[in-house]
């Protein structure tokens, strides 16, 4: 059990390193006389699958993945699970890199016949980093590093696809790790800011609530998008201390413009799927909704369509929130996909049509009745509809045709601070009045 992982049953990564240690000191002594290989293996896009087809179907693919890279070894050759959806592969003793080619492409070959996986074929590809001894380094440490810079590398490349390492890959994970470190460092030195954006009612023009929006304000790269850094926070994990982050904030942010004497609004928060699928989400909520001393009602929480496709752990989480009092909205709506019969089991309040079917409604015949259509279905299903990306007259006046019930964009207000928001909270109730 020490050196073997439960899951896969394949030796696990205190075993892996035992074994390359061992066989880079033989190959030291000439004991073996050719070269050593270290092949670092990550799965493309895992992270889909779990977050789409469920955990237990996570799991199953990983098996599945794990009896084919095992089938396919030649004599000395070893492959261990890592952790997650990465695997090692010891290579010992190769004579040259055509000998290496010849194995890696073998390895890549293996997922191009389907997985199966409750009766569904399912297709995944893997990038593979590969560092050399002696080439690439001498010890294990090192070489370990350099297989993981190469994947990264196969990565960006777009996938499904093997490279070897060289050393000018240096300067682009060093980049990484300096922006990782400084993003974990904003987190701590207060750089991150939350903008807030109105949310009108498109019948009185009255704000009925604002979306929170993540911004960093860098000492050197100045106001710094959520694009940029989102992505590098998924990826490191550091997103659930940041979507934790916005949360409280936003809550404590809102209870003070309600204690300051701005009318009561929403305030709109958003998930990331990491956050979405941890397992005490709803108590984490319902902790900071009590210690900031905010009505559950006033926060409404944002969650995408990929999201509830865990349908098992969806229900039940989406009802734990509702009945806590929190609203809950299906952000970009229209871009993922939405099984309609789990849509009315959800216990959900709104849909956010996404800006991308709005930027087109009044050229384009196409989104104008995908919108129309929307917002039809979601009245008979009893839920409300909000149109992001709102940004002139013409698009407000559809909108309003169609019965939409609520309108975000620039055409009313671009996202703002905090401190924007309260000190011209009434002028800027009149001016969105004014450009009905
Ligand atoms: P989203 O939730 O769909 O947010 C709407 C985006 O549309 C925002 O971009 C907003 O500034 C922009 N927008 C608003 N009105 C208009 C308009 O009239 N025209 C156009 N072209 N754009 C408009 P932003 O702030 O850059 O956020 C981008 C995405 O980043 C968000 O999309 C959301 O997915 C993510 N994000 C933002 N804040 C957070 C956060 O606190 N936590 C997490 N996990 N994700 C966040
Ligand atoms: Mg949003
Ligand atoms: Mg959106």
């Amino acid at each position: 059990m020490a050196n073997h992982d439960d899951l896969t049953k394949l030796p696990n990564r205190r075993y892996y390193k035992k074994q390359v240690t061992a066989i880079l000191e033989q190959t030291r002594q000439g004991i073996h006389r050719g070269k050593v290989a270290i092949m670092y293996l990550d799965l493309d896009r895992f992270k889909l699958v779990n977050d789409t087809l469920g955990h237990s179907n996570g799991d199953l693919l990983l098996k599945q993945v794990a009896d084919r890279l095992k089938g396919c070894l030649e004599s000395d050759e070893i492959v261990a699970r890592m952790g997650g959806d990465e695997f090692m592969f010891l290579l010992p003793d190769v004579s040259d890199e055509q000998h290496i080619k010849q194995r890696v492409e073998k390895i890549l070959d293996l997922f191009r016949t389907p997985f199966n996986m409750n009766g569904y074929e399912f297709h995944i590809t893997a990038s593979i980093g590969i560092a050399i001894y002696p080439n690439d380094g001498w010890d294990i440490e090192t070489l370990m590093v350099h297989a993981d810079t190469a994947m990264y590398r196969a990565k960006h490349l777009g996938k499904n696809q093997y490279i070897v390492y060289s050393s000018n890959m240096r300067t682009k994970s060093h980049e990484k790790i300096v922006m990782e470190t400084s993003l974990r460092k904003a987190l701590e030195n207060g750089e991150l800011k939350l903008f807030y954006q109105p949310q009108v009612d498109i019948k009185t023009g009255e704000i009925k609530g604002v979306e929170a929006l993540i911004r960093w304000q860098h000492p050197v790269m100045g106001l710094v998008p959520p694009h940029r850094f989102i992505p590098l926070a998924e990826e490191t994990g550091l997103i659930i201390q940041l979507d934790q982050w916005v949360l409280r904030t936003a809550c404590q942010q809102n209870k003070q413009w309600q204690e300051r004497g701005l009318p009561p609004m929403r305030v709109g928060v958003n998930l990331s799927s990491q956050q979405f699928s941890r397992e005490h989400l709803v108590d984490t909520v319902k902790e900071v909704l009590e210690e900031v001393g905010l009505h559950p009602r006033y926060l409404e929480l944002e969650i995408t369509e990929t999201m509830t496709m865990d349908v098992e752990h969806t229900i039940p989480t989406l009802k734990g929130l509702h009945d806590l009092g929190v609203q809950i909205s299906i952000d970009d709506f229209g871009t993922g996909y939405s099984s309609l019969n789990y849509l009315k089991k959800f216990s959900i309040d709104r849909l956010k049509i996404d800006q991308s079917f709005v930027r087109d409604i009044t050229t384009d015949s196409n989104d104008s009745d995908i919108v129309g259509t929307i917002i039809a279905m979601a009245h008979n299903m009893g839920l409300e509809v909000i149109a992001e990306g709102v940004e002139q007259k013409d698009q407000l006046r559809f909108l309003q045709i169609q019965k939409c019930n609520e309108v975000q964009g620039y055409y009313f207000s671009e996202p703002m601070t905090a401190e924007e928001m309260e000190a011209n909270f009434e002028q800027l109730q009149r001016h969105i009045k004014d450009k009905y």
